[in-house]
């Protein structure tokens, strides 16, 4: 028998989905260890400052299989950094499940299963990791896939209007651009989308607004 997979798990969480075009919904999230970026915005350092717990597949199977309504998110840090996240998404579509990869832009989705949505970061220059991203993703989306934005200036904004026309990205996937709490304010966001009316949808982070103040588990 093969040996059973082990995940290094950051934390597993029961909340609502947050940002993106499921915001809303019930969802249980699989927040796995370890990320190879560094944005200057990242509220999440522990996924890669600490190791994380080993866990094994089953674990997550079982945890998923007690909130059976439920989306489940695959997230970070950057999860595809695991090589077990593959069969825990396989496992969990075999379950039937609707599965959310969220996933930082730098690495290749090319063995994502068609079926996960996959809301993938096109890093901004602000974050200082817009260098980072492998723009051979984009080629390897699927309508119901996600392309988001974390817009921290207007120089971001730009950066990613510019971004959506040069490849097409409305063509290609759902566009979302979401503010930096605290660099840049929503309304102001907002008023440049609407003034551009742009194919995307601005997101704000409804865990946030929901438990404010709360850094992890929401
Ligand atoms: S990709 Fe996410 S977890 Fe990694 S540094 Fe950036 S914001 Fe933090």
């Amino acid at each position: 028998m093969r040996d059973e997979p082990t995940l290094q798990l950051s934390e597993v969480f029961y909340s609502i989905q947050g940002e993106s075009s499921f915001a809303g919904y019930p969802c249980l999230f699989f927040r796995l260890s370890g990320c190879n970026l560094r944005c200057s915005y990242c509220d999440a350092k522990y996924t890669y400052k600490e190791p994380g717990a080993a866990t094994p597949l089953s674990a997550l199977l079982t945890e998923a299989a007690r909130y059976p309504n439920a989306l489940i998110e695959i997230t970070g840090g950057e999860p595809l950094l695991q090589e077990g996240v593959y069969p825990l998404m396989d496992a969990l579509l075999a379950a039937g499940r609707t599965v959310l990869l969220e996933t930082n832009g730098s690495l290749s989705i090319k063995r994502v299963p068609k079926e996960v949505v996959k809301i993938v970061d096109l890093k901004c220059p602000d974050s200082g990791m817009a260098g980072k991203m492998d723009l051979g993703n984009l080629a390897l989306l699927a309508p119901h896939d996600e392309i988001k934005f974390v817009v921290s200036s207007r120089a971001d904004y730009d950066w990613a209007k510019a971004m959506m026309g040069e490849h097409r990205l409305a063509e290609k996937a759902k566009l979302i651009l979401s503010p930096v709490i605290g660099s840049l304010e929503p309304a102001l966001l907002a008023q440049w989308l609407m003034a551009d009316a742009l194919p995307a949808r601005l997101q704000l982070q409804l865990h946030t607004l929901l438990w404010q103040g709360v850094k992890r588990g929401v």
